[in-house]
């Protein structure tokens, strides 16, 4: 079905006034005074500036607490410690990764954010739970929202044994990207850790995205 939208009186990219006339989907004409075809939606834009929509490149939908109750945080300083306490807290509390997903990406797309790419906690605790819950959201907001998942494994690749194999469904179920941690830092032998990942990154033919928080020279010793 064709549908048609006109906005009058926008700056597009900071040019000069103008009216917009959108025909399913796509930009059809710009310019002064258009006359719409019968049965546009009109929309007055009051002179404001009119930009394509924003991407946001990372962020992490499953995790946020956005309008729940004030959390106390208290947590070592390490990396480490926040990563543990985050799991066990969100494992405790039963953390709700749908609604909380949902509620995040809504608040994104109120700002002008129609694309964006939400690294999701994939670990033996919560298994795919967190995975689910937002692959729920990107469905909800397809027509409105491109969200892209990457299946990230925050509590490191190689200390829990499973890990792999979860990322490897993740892929399976529909995940876009294969996320990695820290290949030194986290999961100490990031020779493995790398061949592990992009082991199952080849398997699936997906790109990979990896958080990497590691300071100073942290390759590995060699002794030839
Ligand atoms: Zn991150």
């Amino acid at each position: 079905m064709s549908s048609s939208l006109l906005i009058r009186n926008v700056r597009p990219m900071g040019a000069s006034p103008a009216d917009v006339l959108v025909q399913d989907g796509c930009i059809a004409a710009i310019g002064a005074a258009l006359s719409p075809p019968p049965g546009t939606v009109t929309e007055e834009g009051g002179g404001a500036l009119l930009l394509p929509g924003l991407v946001e490149g990372h962020t992490h939908l499953d995790k946020t607490m956005w309008g729940m109750d004030w959390y106390r945080n208290e947590v070592g300083v390490n990396l480490t410690d926040k990563i543990e306490n985050e799991r066990a807290f969100r494992h405790e509390s039963g953390h709700d990764a749908a609604a909380q997903s949902l509620v995040l990406a809504k608040a994104f797309l109120a700002l002008g954010t129609t694309r964006l790419r939400t690294h999701v906690d994939v670990d033996t605790q919560a298994g795919l739970r967190h995975l689910e819950g937002t692959m729920q959201t990107r469905e909800t907001l397809r027509d409105v929202q491109q969200i892209q998942i990457v299946a990230f494994p925050q509590s490191g690749l190689l200390g829990r044994p499973g890990t792999a194999e979860l990322l490897d469904q993740s892929l399976a179920a529909g995940v876009d990207v294969l996320g990695g941690l820290d290949p030194c830092a986290i999961d100490g032998d990031p020779v493995r850790s790398l061949d592990v990942l992009f082991g199952i990154a080849d398997r699936h033919q997906r790109p990979v995205d990896i958080h990497l928080h590691e300071p100073g020279a942290m390759a590995p010793s060699r002794s030839t």
